[in-house]
């Protein structure tokens, strides 16, 4: 079958905009309340935290400048270890390096793609002086929060929730991004809701939450001229972006619902080949950011990926991740491979890596793909996706 190559670009996930985003925009031109203090800002944050049920949110710049902020409030200083999911976005570890913590990285377990709480456990018994622990609800399906969150307790140490990709998401009708002590959320571009880009700091901690409040602007004392007694950053999020934020936050529960629908169609799409679709644990709520897909072992084509390119086999009844790709993008539609592990990646091959179920992340990187999951995406455009996708199969 041949198939047509889409004139607009079918997109993994971009900004859907609905018109009150421009409302609270407008009023900050209107107000000349422009920069990095506001009525947007303080309305965000107040509108954030009554829809989480979290005491403190601090609007800042991006997801990663969040985590950043959470790690240094959870006390990471140089040396000390702090364990971290492998399969994730560079961003949720590389705050560490900049307060030159030592990362070791933890596998994840099948259920839900994240951190393996056995592996957790195993990484405590070899390092029982870590300080820090960050799991990701990757994809937008918690992680099992509760489990890694008691391990925690146990070891003394801090939390940090990386919930950039989960914010609508729960976990036993808990809200992702209040599990941990100190949690991230993001508004990035291709986020579930968005500011453009930006994120925020989630804590029930008052103090935590004032300090990353003044580190996020220059960490000036209460003086008449500038005096700094701590290391101060340029972290805040604009008045004009938190309006937009405003505007975003009013459709979080419509974009969400709209993204369990194109899960929904891709599971039954795509019922009928060697694949399944990314899985979650029936007491959480996924917010299904994005869909992904694994293709079973018996289906893999031999693929093959150095650093910077990669190979495959052409294999009647199978298929691999690079040529689903590869062929999605020949007719203008974007998919992308699984966030490849962090323990695989060169800037961190020095780190220590646990795992006790053989290297799941791994296996799941190279038999997984994100599809194209924009809330714009029409059913007809998507059941033409699945065609394609069937078609790498043939
Ligand atoms: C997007 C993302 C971040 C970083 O957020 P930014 O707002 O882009 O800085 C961190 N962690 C994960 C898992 C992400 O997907």
């Amino acid at each position: 079958m041949e198939f047509k190559r889409f004139e607009n670009r079918i997109y993994l996930s971009s900004p859907t905009m609905h018109g009150e985003e421009q409302m609270f925009v407008k009023e900050a031109f209107d107000t000349n309340w422009v920069s990095t203090v506001g009525a947007n800002l303080t309305n965000f944050e107040k509108e954030v935290c009554d829809k989480l049920g979290v005491k403190n949110a601090v609007a800042l710049a991006s997801g990663t400048s969040a985590l950043h902020l959470a790690v240094k409030l959870a006390g990471v200083k140089q040396g000390d270890i702090v364990f971290a999911q492998s399969m994730t976005f560079d961003a949720s570890v590389n705050p560490v390096t900049y307060e030159k913590g030592t990362l070791v990285f933890i596998d994840s377990e099948r259920e839900t793609w994240n951190m393996d709480p056995e592996a957790l456990k195993e990484a405590f018994r070899k390092y029982p002086q870590c300080k820090c622990v960050i799991p990701v609800n990757l994809y937008g399906v918690p992680a099992k929060l509760d489990e890694i969150r008691a391990i925690c307790d146990e070891h003394g140490a801090k939390m940090v929730e990386d919930a950039a990709e989960s914010l609508g998401a729960s976990y036993k009708g808990k809200m992702t991004g209040l599990f941990g002590d100190y949690n991230a959320i993001s508004f990035n571009g291709n986020k579930i809701i968005t500011t453009s880009g930006g994120g925020m700091l989630l804590t029930d901690d008052d103090k935590g939450a004032a300090s990353a409040r003044k580190w996020s602007t220059q960490a000036r004392d209460n003086a008449p001229w500038y005096q700094h007694s701590e290391l101060g950053y340029n972290y805040r999020l604009s008045n004009i972006l938190a309006g937009i934020g405003r505007g975003q936050l009013l459709h979080l529960e419509e974009h969400i619902a709209r993204k369990k629908e194109i899960y929904e169609r891709y599971k039954e799409g795509l019922k009928d080949l060697p694949v399944s679709m990314n899985p979650y644990l029936p007491c959480s709520k996924p917010i299904f950011w994005l869909s992904c897909l694994l293709i079973d072992k018996e289906g893999m084509a031999k693929q093959n990926r150095g650093d910077l390119t990669y190979s495959y086999d052409k294999e009647a009844g199978k298929s691999c991740p690079e040529e689903i790709r590869e062929t999605l993008e020949k007719y203008n539609i974007e998919s992308r491979p699984i966030w490849k592990p962090m323990h695989m990646q060169p800037i961190y091959k020095d780190c220590d890596y646990i795992s006790v179920s053989g290297d799941s992340c791994a296996d799941i990187f190279e038999r997984g793909l994100c599809l194209p999951s924009d809330i714009t995406m029409t059913d007809e455009q998507q059941d033409y996706i699945i065609e394609i996708i069937k078609s790498c199969f043939a």
